[in-house]
C-alpha cells in the first residue's frame, strides 16, 4: 500500500515512521512521523528534512518514510537529533 505522503503532519496522521540511513556508514535511524512533525512543524516536506549522523557526522542521508505497526512495540528505536536551519 503507497500514500503520497506530502508533508510530516500528513505523515503524523498516518502513524507513520520515517527510517533515516547514513550513505556514508549505512547507520539507520528509526523516528516516528509524530515526534518529528512536533521538533520540525507539521508542514515540512519529507524530501526536505536533513539529519546529522550521530556516528560520522554526515548530513548525507537517505529518508523514507513507512508504515509497519510492528515497529510501534520495538524499543530499540535509535533517535537522531534532528538538523535545524
Ligand atoms: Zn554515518
Amino acid at each position: 500500500m503507497t500514500r503520497e505522503i506530502k508533508n510530516l503532519g500528513q505523515a503524523a496522521r498516518y502513524g507513520m515512521f520515517v527510517r533515516v540511513g547514513c550513505r556514508k556508514c549505512d547507520k539507520v535511524a528509526t523516528f516516528t512521523a509524530t515526534d518529528l512533525a512536533a521538533v520540525l512543524g507539521h508542514g515540512r516536506t519529507l524530501p526536505s528534512l536533513t539529519f546529522r549522523c550521530r556516528d560520522c557526522n554526515s548530513i548525507d542521508c537517505e529518508v523514507m518514510p513507512y508504515e509497519d505497526d510492528r515497529d510501534r512495540v520495538n524499543k530499540k528505536r535509535v533517535i537522531w537529533r534532528p538538523v535545524k536551519e
